[in-house]
């Protein structure tokens, strides 16, 4: 699934600039910005520019790790890398994801608790 949603899809609108969020890092398949309720003291999202409904319709193993490596890139940037920090995906109902666009998110600034809710 890669088809371009910039009106039906909240983080394509991001990232196509229509609404405002707050850009903390970006590179040329990626864009992170700071989740709108954040769960921890750091809470970024890394979402792909293109539309890519979720982890499990992923087609593109580089646009992947442009992610990762944004991700931890925030991380070191957020002064967080040393301490650790976590990085999630949530995927479909069960999975707890509430916006239909890959998003990676990355938690930090204290201490996780393990297993997760
Ligand atoms: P998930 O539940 O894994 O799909 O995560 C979606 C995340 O997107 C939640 O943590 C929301 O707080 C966040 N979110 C929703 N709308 C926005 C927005 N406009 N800007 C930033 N974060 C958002």
């Amino acid at each position: 699934m890669s088809t371009v949603q910039p009106d039906a899809c909240i983080f394509c609108r991001i990232v196509a600039g229509a609404i405002p969020a707050t850009v903390v890092a970006s590179n040329a398949h990626a864009l992170a910005f700071r989740d709108l309720h954040p769960q921890a003291p750091v809470h970024v999202l890394v979402v792909p520019r293109r539309h890519v409904a979720s982890l499990a319709t992923a087609d593109d193993a580089a646009e992947l790790g442009e992610l990762l490596a944004l991700a931890a890139e925030v991380a070191r940037q957020e002064g967080i890398a040393d301490a650790g920090y976590r990085v999630v995906t949530n995927i479909g109902a069960d999975g707890g994801q509430t916006v239909g666009h890959l998003h990676l998110h990355v938690l930090g600034g204290r201490a996780m608790d393990w297993p997760p809710g």
